[in-house]
């Protein structure tokens, strides 16, 4: 779908942007370190914020107004702010945003609205927040392993449940910073998602029994993000979606600010995949298996039509080893955990730069998620139906 040209290049950027990645701020690729000189950091624990859309997010931004004052200062400010112009462009930016927001769901600005109430940020900080994998992106970008997601469903797991999983491979500086949330909404399905402060939703499962993991991609075609929804705030409304089919819908309507790749299933074992970039979206179903490293179908990777699309080794990495233990009928959870240790390979655990795994049960409403790599397995389960006994790990 081709979209107004005018939504593109709002935002170019300088060489002097991508001089963050030189100096040693971000730190691209596995660092496999001793783990024993990992920080240690507390188990995740849930946190459940519910009430209106205003009420959630002053409770919300009340709550984390720390983090998130440290987030904006040090992920926003301190990697894409070098001076007051910049800063001013950034800021009419997402204010520019909030009409298209706006025209997706009002809830998502009023819970904005609260947050910034709650956090005492400005509306436009608390938006420009919400635009971080936009303003990451920013055209310029090196190359960078990052994260692995994954959807299983029958006939390919051995239990017949919906796993959507993935590792969150970031800025090793964040490690320990994530927060497990439980939104519960008044009216339609509440969800449990993976966040960071103000970023509410990167990841997660919903009452309807839908999942949903991401990984970033590596597009240089189109070279500033667009006046649109951020990532962050699509994630939020597809994990208030009560479908598949209602997933699919909301994110063709939805006018995307930036990149991604997201990977869905439902409990019934129907597999979806989104692939976007601002001009762009495409939608690919299926069952089974559906892993992916950034892009992965033909539309968006460039493949012509009869030819194999080329996937990152990542990827296929991961491909292999789901194919290794279905053809033993032997994919459930606890096999997913082992995926992503995985070592053989220098792409799927990156010690230090996974900052955690997550495995969404879709079929139960349960998330398991690590503190920490993959390797180090140190799961937690959180139920979405909290009368529901879970089996220690
Ligand atoms: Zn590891």
């Amino acid at each position: 779908m081709k979209r107004g040209h005018h939504r593109r290049t709002f935002l170019t950027w300088s060489a002097a942007s991508s001089l963050a990645w030189m100096s040693g701020r971000v730190s691209p690729g596995a660092d496999r370190r001793p783990l024993s000189e990992r920080p240690d950091v507390p188990d995740h624990r849930l946190v459940t914020i519910e009430g209106s859309a205003r009420e959630r997010g002053r409770k919300y931004g009340k709550q984390f107004a720390g983090p998130i004052h440290d987030f904006f200062r040090e992920r926003i400010e301190g990697d894409f702010v070098p001076n007051q112009t910049r800063r001013n462009r950034l800021l009419r930016y997402a204010a520019a945003c909030i009409g298209p927001i706006r025209r997706l769901s009002v809830e998502w600005l009023e819970e904005l609205e609260g947050m910034a109430e709650g956090s005492g940020l400005r509306l436009e900080e608390q938006i420009l927040l919400t635009l971080h994998e936009e303003l990451w992106h920013r055209g310029e970008i090196p190359s960078l392993p990052h994260c692995t997601a994954l959807a299983l469903g029958p006939p390919d797991t051995a239990d017949g449940h919906t796993y959507v999983a993935q590792s969150w491979d970031w800025y090793r500086t964040l490690c320990g910073k994530s927060q497990m949330l439980k939104w519960k909404r008044p009216d339609g399905p509440s969800a449990i998602c993976y966040s960071y402060p103000g970023l509410r939703a990167g990841a997660g499962v919903n009452s309807a029994g839908i999942a949903l993991c991401w990984t970033s991609v590596l597009d240089k075609t189109v070279k500033g993000p667009a006046v649109g929804v951020p990532t962050y705030i699509l994630i939020a409304h597809l994990l208030a979606q009560p479908s598949l089919a209602a997933v699919r819908e909301e994110a063709k309507r939805a006018k995307q600010a930036g990149w991604f790749t997201f990977v869905l299933g439902d409990r019934q074992g129907n597999l979806l995949n989104i692939e976007a970039s601002p001009e762009r979206i495409v939608f690919q179903s299926g069952k089974g298996t559906l892993a992916r490293v950034y892009y992965g179908t033909p539309e968006m990777t460039g493949t012509p039509a009869g030819k194999a699309v080329e996937l990152h080794p990542q990827c296929r990495r991961m491909l292999e080893l789901v194919e290794s233990a279905r053809s033993q009928g032997k994919i459930d959870r606890q096999q997913i955990e082992r995926f992503y240790s995985d070592h053989a390979t220098r792409w799927i655990c990156k010690h230090f730069n996974t900052l955690d795994v997550m495995i969404y049960d879709a079929t139960e409403g349960v998330a398991h998620v690590t503190r920490g790599p993959g390797c180090l397995a140190r799961y937690r389960s959180f139920a979405l139906d909290e009368g529901r006994a879970l089996k220690a790990d």
